[in-house]
């Protein structure tokens, strides 16, 4: 199982944010996660990527307990956060070197990534110049630098127009193909 959560929980103070659920993902499925606003839905992918630690559960994604071990689960995941949290006054390839540089990942693979989410004719610009489906493809391209195997993408195509969410989704099936999407 590539994910999976066993009556996971979490509380912000009074706030039940997380009530007790349990759900697995089969290694290279890619899974919707849906329910309405406030659902929990970003709490438990923050569980998932070991960002916060649940108030009661267990979580392991490859078989790696997220909260005893999170630095070896992270190894495996590659996370879009919601809103996609940039440095807009750098530029995309400057971004995205700083990032391999946090993973520790060879330079090269900032250019197999901008080739993968079809950033090449963009890669010049300074992130404030792109538009909202071009980000979401940075934040994409951020995600994938270290290759995890499993992707956990929050609303990654909300705020798009109608012809940026089709190549955005087009792009989450592409790389489904051999990583596990959340
Ligand atoms: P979703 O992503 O499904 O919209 P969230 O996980 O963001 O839901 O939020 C679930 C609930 O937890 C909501 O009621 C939200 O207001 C609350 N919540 C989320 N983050 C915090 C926080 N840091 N402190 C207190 N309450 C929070
Ligand atoms: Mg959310």
């Amino acid at each position: 199982m590539s994910i999976q959560l066993t009556s996971i929980s979490k509380r912000y103070g009074t706030q039940q944010a997380v009530n007790n659920i349990s759900f697995s993902v089969k290694k290279g499925e890619i899974v919707g996660f849906l329910g309405p606003n406030g659902a929990g839905k970003s709490t438990t992918m923050k569980i998932l990527t070991g960002y916060i630690k649940p108030t009661a559960g267990a979580v392991l994604v490859n078989d790696i307990d997220v909260v005893m071990n999170p630095i070896e689960a992270q190894k495996q995941i590659g996370y879009l956060p919601e809103h996609n949290p940039l440095y807009l006054e750098m530029y995309v390839r400057e971004y995205l070197q700083f990032q391999a540089g946090i993973h520790k990942v060879s330079k090269d693979a900032v250019n197999v990534v901008i080739e993968k989410v079809g950033l090449t004719i963009e890669a010049h610009k300074k992130l404030n110049q792109l538009s909202k489906g071009y980000r979401q493809r940075v934040g994409i391209a951020a995600a994938i630098l270290h290759n995890p195997d499993v992707l956990i993408l929050d609303e990654p195509t909300t705020g798009l127009d109608p012809n940026q969410l089709v190549e955005i989704r087009l792009l989450i099936k592409e790389l489904g193909k051999d990583k596990t999407v959340l």
